[in-house]
């Protein structure tokens, strides 16, 4: 994929309600919502409104947001309850990291004991 830092995608339609999402928290400057396809019993999206499209691309101006995300997730974690057996925070950046969807996204996994190290 190119590397466009405001390349519109998919969650770009999420973030609008341009089509529909599972939708578990917004704020002005974050959307959190279910992955359609869940890999552990709680799989949570957390993504930036602004249309970064990978962590790499992010910059120091970014850092409040990225920092914000962070502590989203941890909110989300908490509140689908899966914070107390602990969770799973992942990031995953481009072609080796795996990333299919080029709109920063925070994966929040759960219900589960995770595998480590991952595949
Ligand atoms: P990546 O591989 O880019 O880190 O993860 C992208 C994630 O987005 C995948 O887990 C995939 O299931 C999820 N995803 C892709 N399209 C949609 C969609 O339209 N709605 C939702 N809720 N999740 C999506």
């Amino acid at each position: 994929p190119p590397k466009d830092p405001g390349a519109e995608t998919i969650f770009s339609k999420i973030i609008r309600k341009e089509i529909p999402a599972d939708i578990v928290h917004e704020d002005d400057q974050c959307l959190a919502f279910n992955d359609v396809n869940p890999q552990a019993p709680v799989h949570i999206l957390v993504i930036p409104k602004k249309p970064i499209s990978q962590l790499s691309l992010a910059t120091s101006e970014d850092s409040a947001l990225l920092g914000h995300l962070m502590s989203t997730a941890s909110a989300v974690a908490k509140a689908a309850g899966i914070a107390d057996g602990g969770f799973r925070v992942v990031v995953n950046d481009g072609k080796d990291g795996c990333q299919s969807v080029y709109h920063l996204h925070l994966h929040v996994l759960g219900g589960r004991t995770m595998g480590w190290p991952p595949g």
